[in-house]
């Protein structure tokens, strides 16, 4: 987000500021003749492309958590299954730049697909009649491939995603997003804000050290102007399935995300059980509100997604 390019000298004026170029750091710096011809200050040209793009979606969300683990792409993936389920006349689509981890072929079950690229662009994958999916995991050779791609390599592929995959008419764009706030995750929060994020939902499990970063996030959110839609507290609480004792096998030894989205007056759309049953249709690809509709953790998601969607619908009006 800021005007200091990569690999830029140690005192680096930044690209907009009127020394760029002349200052006595630029001596020696590849692009002084760039910056000071006052080119490197254009605004990057797929910033337009990416918002004619997705003109014709409606409400582009992004899934964000600080750490890794915490859930997020599962709860990306119980979002897109029960917002598409929740009414099969809206079109759902989720983005999978977790470019380092990309799992939600695996999650949604369409593992191996292939993915065909026509005058129009790259055609995402439907996993149901209005869910579709774009992932890097289609486009790699092996799942291991992206772990040793540099910065600008995974800036260059989150760019493609954004512009070139032929979405069609959406209601909804889950970006499931790297964790953190690595160079990947700041690129897609960038061009995104600039084609009207409608805002983000961040997923945390109740341990401190998980809110710790979570609380950056939220403050990085805040500084870049995207909206909060509201905090998801993942795997809060454990009720065996046999003796319904409820333990918290992470405990919120400082009050968890309740307290935190107090403090830092962001919304909280609700808790979501531990449930070991989740997460093996996860790794089967099965959808688990289909498969277990009457558990807490369906329940619990059912109430967070009517929040989401009374903060969407009221944003568009
Ligand atoms: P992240 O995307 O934050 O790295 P994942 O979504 O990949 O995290 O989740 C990490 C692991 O935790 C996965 O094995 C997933 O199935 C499991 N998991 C996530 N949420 C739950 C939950 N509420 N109950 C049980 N297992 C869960």
């Amino acid at each position: 987000m800021s005007n200091v390019p990569e690999n830029a000298p140690q005192h680096c004026p930044g690209t907009q500021s009127q020394d760029a170029g002349k200052a006595s750091a630029c001596a020696g710096c590849p692009n002084q003749n760039l910056c000071a011809s006052g080119a490197a200050n254009l605004p990057d040209p797929a910033i337009d492309i990416i918002k004619n793009r997705l003109s014709n979606v409606k409400h582009k969300i992004l899934i964000l958590s600080g750490k890794g683990g915490v859930g997020k792409s599962t709860v990306t993936s119980l979002l897109g299954h029960g917002l598409a389920s929740r009414n099969p006349d809206v079109n759902v689509g989720i983005l999978d730049a977790d470019i380092c981890g990309p799992s939600q072929p695996r999650v949604l079950g369409v593992n191996g697909e292939q993915v065909h690229n026509s005058g129009s662009g790259w055609s995402p994958v439907y996993v149901t009649d209005n869910l579709s999916l774009m992932s890097i995991g289609f486009l790699l050779g092996s799942p291991d491939d992206a772990v040793i791609w540099r910065g600008p390599k995974k800036n260059g592929m989150i760019k493609q995603f954004l512009s070139e995959v032929d979405w069609g008419e959406l209601d909804y764009l889950l970006v499931d997003t790297p964790p953190g706030t690595s160079d990947e995750h700041l690129s897609a929060v960038q061009y995104l804000s600039k084609a009207g994020l409608t805002g983000a939902v961040v997923v945390t499990t109740p341990p401190e050290v998980a809110l710790l970063d979570v609380r950056k996030e939220i403050q990085f959110c805040q500084k870049v102007n995207v909206p909060i839609i509201g905090v998801i507290e993942n795997m809060s609480l454990f009720v065996c399935p046999n003796c319904q004792t409820r333990s918290e096998i992470f405990p919120a030894t400082t009050g968890g995300a309740p307290q935190m989205c107090t403090e830092m007056q962001v919304p909280l759309l609700g808790s979501l059980p531990l449930d070991p049953l989740l997460a093996r249709c996860c790794d089967d690809g099965r959808d688990f509100l289909q498969e277990l509709p009457n558990s807490p953790a369906v329940q619990a998601l059912k109430a967070i997604l009517e929040k989401i969607v009374t903060t969407c619908e009221s944003t568009s009006q």
